[in-house]
């Protein structure tokens, strides 16, 4: 439609009878069905109402990109390319470009279009070979089936089973608080397979991280097929597999965060895996939870929500306090794996050797001499942390953010984790020009030279980040890590999800403390799910794993209950420390941040806005400078509101945003149910 000069793509959300003199006509219809369904406005208006984010953005974030563009989204239907014949076709031997390709198509087999083009195809090529009848292409079609499962399911998973698909007609949100390895996807699968039956559709939600080729791999073999969805994907391919959910042709979804805003035409049941993992929170833009917001969607479309994790969130734990959710649990590995030991190493007072103390130098060399793997977690890539002088006490800091850099070894570099900028490393101090630069702490990085100088004779992996840049890497990752001759794991978090390393017989946590003594009234949680779905890698039947943690605080409440009372034991505690220090789940937070180029802008920005919230029942923590103080060159603050009410921190937002005083030099948002608050 017209919008001055130019014409905009538009949403039609509703129709009126009254055209007004704002009113401006509509040029083209560009989707000849709608593009958000009943359900996706309703849930739109909703996302907009308590994330208190424009209602235009909103729509924008749940429309793929390239509908957006103005594709119409009817869509091609995607083709297999098949090479026809033993040997290559003489009508190709002047095609040399044709003919490496038609030997390409022939070596691989039935490709996609899209895997057709890392060949070095085009579709004109393509076409050019199907004329000269050597190739044929197919439309590809999403092949659903239910196979039979040779997995009998435990009387605790039958249990579980039985409680979701008794109520597959009707909203209900069902934990599933299962141990790692304890069969959860298997429950997943049955209640999936039911919903299938009744000719509804199925959307799984999983963890950055957790969505794998492995990953997919049991519902396409359960099923035949699956749609996947994750951040790795072109927009072409984002968009037909979307509108491939849309038309029903995919029954099943497997999908990270975004996936919740998917077009089903039928769905039946969503599932989240790994429901505590902070990636379904969005930090920036529309910062909605995908687990919450799935709750929400299944109460609307009356179906169920499985939570599933081995570590589940306070939240939902409180949720079932509350009776609002209800919960099974699965607490025996089946085939009777055991559960692994906890030992915790204190090292005060103890030489550490790149981060490493001796006695958890000398259980490792047990383990390793016993041909089992060893996982070493540690939760920090690069290096070293930093880097100083021991003469002046100079560190390498960021220009443009008040962090210290990271220092990283292959290739030697200062890095700053926030910005990504890079600095070369210096020889001498740039302040006294000591040459006495020494780097402090341990990464993965150091730790891997600490080990490798240590076991000359083991193979090593590191696993972070930088080691899984692409998606090529991680895949190979996955398949190299339950090769047993990689006998040392080093990493970071990547290393506490998904895989079960039955050859793994000792975790060695280097260091506990960061987490546990974090400023962020989270770092405890996150900090022991981190350690027992680490430690829930480790072991099998014949060979129950142990986990040894190194602390300088041993004596730690949240550590003692940790590791003596397991998963359980802590959120007992927490749970307990949460009630008395008035956090979430007892009470409700939303977070404003503010940033501008100048310091004092973005504080009395705020100031501002906390004078608007003060006749309102909630307590307002700040403006403080938020943790990171600046960065990339802009000065950043933040304001905490906390309201035991819900519908109290509601209504002081929606003033906040009515009475938002205008300017134009801080950028400022409204986070709801912040994930980082420190
Ligand atoms: P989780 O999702 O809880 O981590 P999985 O569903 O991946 O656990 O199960 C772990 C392993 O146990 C898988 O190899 C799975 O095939 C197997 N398994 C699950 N349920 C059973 C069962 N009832 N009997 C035997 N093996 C099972
Ligand atoms: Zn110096
Ligand atoms: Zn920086």
């Amino acid at each position: 439609m017209p919008l001055g000069k130019s014409h905009v793509i538009g949403i039609v959300t509703a129709l009126s009878d009254h055209p007004t003199r704002s009113t401006k006509p509509i040029k083209d219809i560009l989707d000849a069905a709608p593009i958000l369904t009943t359900d996706l406005l309703k849930l739109a208006s909703w996302l907009s109402d308590y994330y208190h984010h424009p209602i235009g953005s909103v729509y924008a974030a749940l429309i793929p990109t390239l509908a957006r563009r103005g594709n119409p989204t009817e869509f091609e239907p995607p083709l297999i390319w098949i090479a026809v014949g033993k040997s290559t076709p003489t009508s190709l031997d002047r095609a040399p470009r044709q003919r490496r390709l038609w030997e390409s198509l022939s070596s691989t087999g039935p490709v996609t279009t899209d895997e057709a083009r890392k060949l070095g195809a085009t579709l004109p090529l393509l076409r050019k070979l199907e004329q000269r009848g050597a190739i044929v292409s197919q439309v590809e079609r999403a092949d659903y089936r239910i196979s039979p499962s040779d997995i009998k399911p435990t009387s605790e998973q039958t249990a579980a089973i039985r409680a979701i698909t008794a109520n597959l007609d009707q909203f209900g949100v069902h934990t599933l608080y299962g141990v790692t390895g304890s069969g959860k996807t298997e429950v997943y699968l049955r209640v999936i397979e039911n919903a299938l039956k009744q000719g509804k559709q199925a959307l799984v939600l999983v963890p950055e991280i957790a969505l794998t080729p492995q990953t997919t791999a049991r519902f396409v073999e359960r099923f035949g097929a699956a749609g996947v969805i994750h951040s790795a994907e072109s927009d072409r391919e984002r968009f037909r597999t979307w509108a491939r959910v849309a038309s029903g042709e995919h029954q099943i979804l497997i999908g990270t965060r975004s996936a919740i805003f998917s077009n089903f035409r039928d769905l039946g049941v969503i599932v989240v895996d790994e429901e505590h993992d902070p990636s379904f929170k969005q930090t920036e833009g529309l910062r909605y939870s995908a687990r919450d917001v799935a709750v929400i969607r299944a109460q609307m479309l009356g179906i169920p929500c499985v939570l599933g994790s081995a570590t589940p969130s306070l939240e939902t734990l409180a949720n079932v306090d509350r009776k609002r959710y209800s919960m099974a649990r699965i607490s025996v590995r089946p085939g009777s794996r055991k559960m692994p030991t906890f030992r915790v190493v204190d090292i005060r007072g103890e030489r550490l050797n790149g981060g490493l103390s001796e006695p958890l130098l000398t259980v490792m060399r047990q383990h390793l001499n016993n041909n089992a793997q060893v996982l070493v977690f540690i939760n920090r890539r690069g290096y070293a942390p930093t880097l100083c002088c021991s003469r002046c006490g100079w560190r390498a800091e960021c220009d443009a953010c008040d962090v210290r850099l990271t220092l990283h070894q292959s290739p030697k570099l200062l890095q700053c984790h926030h910005c990504l900028r890079r600095y070369p490393t210096p020889s001498t101090c740039p302040e006294c020009a000591s040459e006495e630069i020494v780097a402090l702490g341990a990464g993965t990085q150091r730790v891997e030279q600490t080990l490798k100088t240590e076991f000359p004779d083991v193979p090593t992996l590191r696993v972070d980040r930088d080691t899984t840049r692409s998606q090529t890497q991680l895949q190979n990752l996955f398949s190299t890590l339950t090769n047993p001759s990689r006998r040392i794991l080093v990493g970071t978090q990547m290393l506490a999800k998904g895989h079960h390393l039955p050859n793994v017989t000792l975790v060695a946590v280097v260091n506990a403390d960061n987490g546990f003594l974090s400023p962020d009234f989270r770092g405890p949680e996150r900090t022991a799910q981190l350690i027992t779905q680490v430690a829930g890698r480790a072991g099998r039947a014949e060979r129950p794993g142990e986990v040894w943690i190194q602390s300088y605080d041993p004596a730690n409440p949240n550590l003692v209950a940790l590791t003596e009372y397991g998963y359980d034991g802590f959120t007992k505690t927490e749970m307990q420390h949460r009630r008395l220090a008035q956090l979430p789940p007892f009470t409700v937070m939303a977070m404003l941040r503010a940033d501008a180029s100048n310091s004092n802008e973005s504080e009395t920005f705020l100031l501002q806005l906390l004078a608007i919230v003060a006749t309102f029942d909630i307590e307002a923590l700040g403006p403080v400078t938020a943790p990171l103080a600046r960065k990339s060159g802009r000065f950043r603050h933040q304001a905490l509101l906390v309201s035991r009410r819900r519908s109290e921190i509601q209504r002081a937002l929606e003033a906040v945003e009515s009475k938002v005083p205008s300017q134009n030099s801080v950028r400022w948002s409204i986070d709801v149910d912040p994930i980082d608050t420190f």
